[in-house]
């Protein structure tokens, strides 16, 4: 990732000072440097080929099928790491809100780890061998992450909106929906992929325009590739999530009518504090909270199946 930031980096500086040095040559020294161009472009054109086509086959030599969800994704990252990366972040994590860990003696952590091996239990086929770990830190925002490895990490404020454990149970398996269908090594890899492609349009930016106009142009393509790309993209990883959330949910045997009011009782949090205001559709990583009860409203005749399964194995 740091290697893709210096790449990114280097196509900026590189060509920032490049047009710098070409204004500063003399016209006659400019058609001198054309002439050398013109007799040498096939083997730029060629080595730019070359690095396209070997990114493309990198990719699709990359492309794997989720078995869950048994869509095709691409995956840079080994098994060990994507471990890395997810402790690497949980750990950033951890530093970042040392001072405002609540002690484990709370009881919010019981009900977390209640919570959390009722989901095990219910899915052991799939946490088998998972050793949880919880951590809660004194945050008002309603969030939780769950890591590679089991590190569950939950912002206090999630308890200020929730009415009961169905509706934590629906949280805490749709982040570990998000560990399962591995989301983060997808948006990482995809990031690494565009980054690099990006590379020498970036160059070609600053190395032809002037700064401002390069630095507009290179906003206004981010501004663009979020909103036509990278946000759309988020927003279909969620409603995965929540699919595959909900099922680990059912499998759990929790009133599943409490998933739904859930959503409603964050579209109404957003309400009072406000945030809605705020929100635009297009710049949101996240889709509508309405809109995911929706999706999910269409799901339960196929979630309440499972959940009569889990019940009846349960009962036998
Ligand atoms: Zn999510």
């Amino acid at each position: 990732m740091m290697a893709c930031s210096a790449i990114q980096f280097g196509a900026v500086v590189s060509g920032f000072y490049g047009r710098r040095w070409w204004l500063s040559l003399t016209p006659e020294k400019q058609e001198e440097h054309k002439r050398w161009y013109q007799e040498r472009r096939n083997i730029f054109y060629g080595s730019l080929s070359a690095f396209y086509l070997t990114l493309l086959s990198y990719y699709l030599t990359h492309l794997e099928k989720d078995p869950i969800e048994k869509r095709r994704r691409f995956i840079m990252f080994s098994k060990d790491e994507q471990a890395a990366l997810g402790h690497t972040i949980f750990k950033a994590l951890l530093e970042k809100y040392k001072n405002e860990l609540i002690p484990a003696s709370d009881p919010m952590y019981a009900r977390l780890r209640t919570v959390i091996n009722n989901i095990g239990r219910a899915n052991k086929n799939i946490f088998e061998r998972t050793e949880w770990t919880v951590n809660v830190v004194n945050v008002s925002l309603p969030n939780a992450m769950v890591f590679s490895g089991g590190n569950v990490f939950v912002f206090s404020g999630i308890f200020d909106v929730i009415q009961n454990d169905d509706q934590l149970t629906f949280i805490l398996a749709h982040e570990m929906s998000h560990v399962l269908l591995l989301h983060m090594a997808e948006l990482f890899s995809h990031k690494v992929l565009e980054e690099m492609m990006y590379a020498v349009p970036l160059f070609l930016v600053w190395a032809i325009f002037s700064r401002w106009t390069a630095l507009m142009l290179q906003l206004g393509s981010v501004f663009l590739h979020n909103i036509l790309v990278t946000y759309p993209y988020k927003r279909r990883l969620e409603t995965e999530a929540d699919k595959v959330g909900f099922q680990l949910s059912a499998r759990s045997c929790i009133d599943l009518r409490e998933v739904l009011l859930f959503w409603e009782l964050m579209d109404k949090y957003e309400e009072l504090t406000k945030v809605k205001d705020y929100v635009i559709p297009a710049l949101m990583t996240h889709p509508d909270h309405i809109s995911r009860q929706r999706k999910l409203t269409c799901q339960l005749p196929e979630a309440l199946k499972l959940r009569d399964q889990a019940e009846s194995k349960i009962a036998g």
